[in-house]
């Protein structure tokens, strides 16, 4: 990095990081178990109001009903996961509650696909006839029934949209934006639930409490995604005033705004951010902090993966910003341990550079290993030397590939060679994906305990 680009820098004002009054977010185990319950209630719900199944026509309805309420519970759980609660952020990390979503995505779509076919075919047992003269029926006889078609074929579409494969080929804001139809398709059917489903339209308490559960995700959807980030750009004012490269595809932006301390944003933690440029306003990407916040200004640094994070780098200051925010886990209220380990790969520096500056501890209680292609890539050395010379901090900046190396400096062997007692650490890992997995594996085998590891992806 060079001075002069030092020097564009806003100066940092010591002391006045973010404070860390922020609470811890919701436990994983909790959220699960909550949702756990809510399905078992969802079919105590169906087995209450099914008094005996007699014949085969009965089984297959019964099963379409049960499937229907559970696609109609689950899919409200999906919305809830991306509602962007802050203690599901928080507690949960972004990146894990996607992969939930992502994963209960793919069963609630089976059982919307389940529900119509054992519905189709249940009733056409029943009423002796076949299945097309019975779909036919459904659609034209039964209220709200074709929406809720309309309304399943949309959730099909999105599901295929979503498959690894389809999404490798599609740009991240075109599958994001068909994704949205999943809004739709929810309203949509909605009604059909309760003008023909039989568990409802006897059971008063079950009609209200299920419209509650609807009614309250999709208020906290409104206030969460809509008008706290609406109210937050009109508060803080952001916009950029720097813009300096770090190495070669790599700049940092610095973001100026007023009462940037009511975010109570934290080191480790992330924004999506909406640069408003003509080409850039309509999309929003997530950046990790690079410097612990500060009450007047953030800063980002990114490297240029592809459009978005490659213009970047072109920002003029004065440019408007939009920050959606701060989200993300990965923050010092996870720790365990006294002495902490941070291990970053690549441009998955950033949110740990930031730690290393504000993690609490003494001299020699954090340790940073910084795993980078080779020296032009290394961003932040001058940073990183500095913070860990202040803080009596130890940093170790390896670079170079293995075979150069001649031996992997994040095996579990060349861990524990450098730490003896890694076992007494908290863990912190940011990189790439397939770098993530291999060192979470090798402090497992290190028998770091699972809680004292925290990683977060960069991909969603
Ligand atoms: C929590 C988090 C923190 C991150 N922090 C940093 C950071 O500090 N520095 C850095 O350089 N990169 C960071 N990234 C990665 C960065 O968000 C992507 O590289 C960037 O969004 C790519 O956008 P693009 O248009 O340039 O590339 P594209 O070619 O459009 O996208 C490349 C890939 O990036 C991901 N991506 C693209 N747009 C979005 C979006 N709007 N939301 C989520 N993912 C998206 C998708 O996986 C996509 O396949 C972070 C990602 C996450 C999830």
């Amino acid at each position: 990095m060079t001075v002069a680009a030092r020097d564009r820098r806003p100066t940092h004002r010591a002391g006045s990081a973010a404070s860390s009054t922020v609470q811890p977010g919701a436990s994983q185990a909790i959220v699960l178990a909550v949702i756990a319950a809510g399905a078992i209630a969802t079919i105590a719900l169906w087995w209450q109001d099914t008094a005996a199944i007699h014949d085969f026509g009965d089984w297959l309805t019964n099963a379409g009903r049960v499937t229907g309420l559970l696609a109609g519970y689950g899919v409200v759980v999906l919305l809830a996961l991306m509602a962007r609660i802050p203690a599901l952020e928080r507690g949960i990390g972004s990146d894990r509650l996607a992969r939930w979503h992502a994963h209960g995505g793919r069963y609630i779509v089976s059982l919307v696909v389940a529900h119509g076919l054992l519905i189709i075919w249940g009733y056409a047992v029943t009423a002796h006839t076949n299945v097309v003269s019975q779909t036919g029926a459904l659609l034209t006889n039964y209220p709200d029934v074709l929406m809720a078609s309309v309304a399943g074929l949309l959730l099909v579409g999105v599901g295929i949209v979503s498959a690894r494969a389809a999404r490798r080929r599609m740009r991240y804001e075109t599958w994001y934006y068909l994704h949205l139809y999943t809004y739709l398709a929810v309203a949509l059917a909605f009604s059909h639930q309760f003008a023909t489903g039989a568990d409802f339209m006897t059971n008063r308490i079950a009609r209200v409490v299920w419209s509650a559960l609807y009614i309250g995700v999709a208020v906290a959807i409104v206030w969460y995604r809509i008008t706290v980030p609406v109210w937050q750009a009109v508060r803080h004012q952001m916009r950029v005033v720097a813009v300096y490269p770090e190495a070669p595809g790599v700049a940092s932006i610095v973001i100026s705004g007023q009462h940037l301390d009511e975010l109570q944003a934290q080191s480790g933690q992330f924004f999506r951010w909406r640069f408003l440029t003509r080409d850039l306003w309509w999309s929003s990407n997530p950046y990790s902090l690079s410097a612990a916040p500060r009450p007047d200004w953030l800063r980002i640094t990114v490297k240029d993966f592809g459009e978005q994070s490659s213009a970047l780098a072109r920002l003029r200051p004065g440019t408007r910003v939009f920050a959606e925010g701060p989200y993300g886990a990965m923050t010092a209220i996870r720790r365990r341990r006294r002495k902490v380990l941070l291990i970053a790969g690549g441009i998955g520096i950033t949110p740990l550079r930031a730690l290393f500056e504000t993690l609490p501890g003494g001299k020699r209680d954090i340790t940073m290993i910084y795993r980078a292609g080779d020296n032009a890539d290394t961003v932040f050395r001058d940073e990183l030397i500095a913070i860990a010379h202040r803080r009596g901090a130890q940093l170790h900046i390896v670079t170079g590939h293995r075979s150069e190396l001649g031996f992997d400096p994040l095996s579990k062997e060349a861990l524990m060679a450098n730490i003896p007692d890694l076992r007494s650490h908290d863990v912190y890992v940011c990189g790439p994906d397939r770098m993530t997995e291999t060192v979470v594996a090798a402090l497992r085998e290190a028998n770091v305990p699972r809680r004292q590891i925290h990683h977060e992806s960069f991909e969603f």
